[in-house]
């Protein structure tokens, strides 16, 4: 009697988990949205960098781009914030339990028109975050206003023309002290990929700006964030390669040509320069080079800058080793003499 095929076992990653345990509920958003790519690319990045989806949280605000953490990853923690105010979400929660690990999801609209205070901020405290930007441009949600990142000179559907100047965002993060600053594709899967698995292994702040057109109400002609346009334009700074420290890290090593940046856990960041010059430790050529790309017309994409040397927001406020959240009262709660030892003082 033949025997019955056997279903093959789904691959797992280094923790015993399948990718579809990074996985979250069925997308709302519009069929072919940059946003769904980028959810994909976050499921992949967790998975094969082995992170435990319940050690995750990911806050967002609101827009198109912040429904997205419902889509990935359904086991970690969410929490969608007011309109523009992710960023004092995640420092709570990181605050309270630093042994977290915090992805924030924000739209160009959530982080450059009302949110730019809180972007501002949490870009100058080097918090331990990915911040995600889904930038296409307009408000998707309130049906296709320009936001904050839409180009000057660029148009809507319905014919009006943008006649303000951009916020570059990563330019903005990148004098501010944000740590690791990149600029991506929706439509890069292999790019996009390996940035964010170097920004899980990040330690600080790692903002990644990612070109996210919107199918409905931004992929035109006259769009400066659309697919054409971006396939179009897309300058590629270096081809990047991520070798987490679980990983072999003598494979492809092809000395002059590339720069291997080692990350605090172990892990390499291995950039390699498509030009001799480009040093991506250097903030002020970073900026130099944003601003040329943009002068010219060009979507700069990959890592800008990156310092792996700068402290983190946790490291300044030099606290305690245990999370917050799981101290004990005893510990927590001053008792009646210091109290008294601090009312002495005030009067
Ligand atoms: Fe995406 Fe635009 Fe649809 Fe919103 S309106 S889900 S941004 S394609």
């Amino acid at each position: 009697m033949a025997s019955t095929p056997t279903a093959q076992a789904p691959k797992t990653n280094r923790i015993g988990l399948s990718v579809l345990d990074y996985r979250g509920g069925k997308t709302t958003l519009c069929a072919g949205c940059g946003h769904n790519a980028i959810s994909e690319r976050i499921i992949d990045a967790m998975y094969e960098m082995g992170v435990k989806p319940e050690r995750v949280i990911k806050p967002s605000g609101i827009g198109c781009s912040s429904k997205s953490p419902a889509y990935f990853m359904s086991r970690s923690h969410s929490f969608n914030a007011v309109h523009g105010r992710m960023p004092s979400v995640a420092t709570g929660a990181l605050l309270a339990n630093k042994k977290m690990m915090c992805i924030g999801v924000s739209g160009d609209g959530d982080t450059a028109s009302i949110g730019i205070g809180q972007f501002l901020h949490l870009m100058r405290r080097n918090l331990p975050i990915i911040y995600v930007i889904e930038d296409n441009g307009v408000y998707g949600l309130t049906k296709g206003q320009f936001s904050a990142t839409a180009d000057i000179g660029s148009k809507l559907k319905n014919g009006v023309i943008n006649d303000l100047p951009a916020i570059d965002t990563c330019a903005l993060a990148t004098m501010l002290g944000a740590t690791f600053v990149g600029r991506s594709f929706s439509g890069d899967k292999k790019q996009l990929l390996a940035m964010l698995k170097a920004a899980i292994a990040h330690n600080g702040t790692a903002m990644l700006d990612v070109i996210s057109p919107c199918v409905t109400f931004n992929d035109h002609e006259g769009s400066t964030k659309s697919y054409k346009f971006t396939k179009d334009h897309e300058e590629p700074l270096q081809e990047v390669t991520f070798v987490p420290y679980f990983e072999d890290i003598s494979v492809d090593y092809d000395p002059g040509t590339t720069i291997d940046v080692s990350m605090h856990d172990g892990s390499r960041l291995r950039l390699r320069k498509l030009e001799e010059t480009y040093d991506p430790t250097n903030k002020s050529e970073a900026l130099k080079r944003m601003s040329e790309a943009h002068e010219k017309g060009d979507v700069l994409t990959g890592i800008f800058y990156i310092n792996t040397k700068a402290p983190n927001f946790m490291e300044m406020l030099n606290m305690v080793d245990e999370p917050l959240a799981t101290l004990p009262e005893s510990v927590t709660r001053p008792s009646r003499q210091v109290l008294e030892e601090c009312m002495q003082e005030l009067r």
